[in-house]
């Protein structure tokens, strides 16, 4: 991965420099720090869960 070139963050929609790639999509330091301190039981937690399965389900497609 390229650290120097920005990308579309799939979370938050942003241009950003850091980040993580999973499954060939960008996610953002910041967003990802988010959903790993997201509890299970959190309101936001299936709205991360829901995005990341339509990501896979896409691939898989
Ligand atoms: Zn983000």
């Amino acid at each position: 991965m390229d650290r120097q070139s920005e990308s579309c963050c799939m979370i938050c929609g942003e241009m950003k420099s850091e980040g993580i790639v999973v499954v060939h999509q960008f996610i953002c330091s910041g967003c990802e720090q988010e959903i790993v301190r997201t509890d299970v039981k959190d309101a936001k937690y299936p709205i991360f869960i829901d995005r990341m399965r339509k990501l896979w389900m896409q691939l898989q497609a």
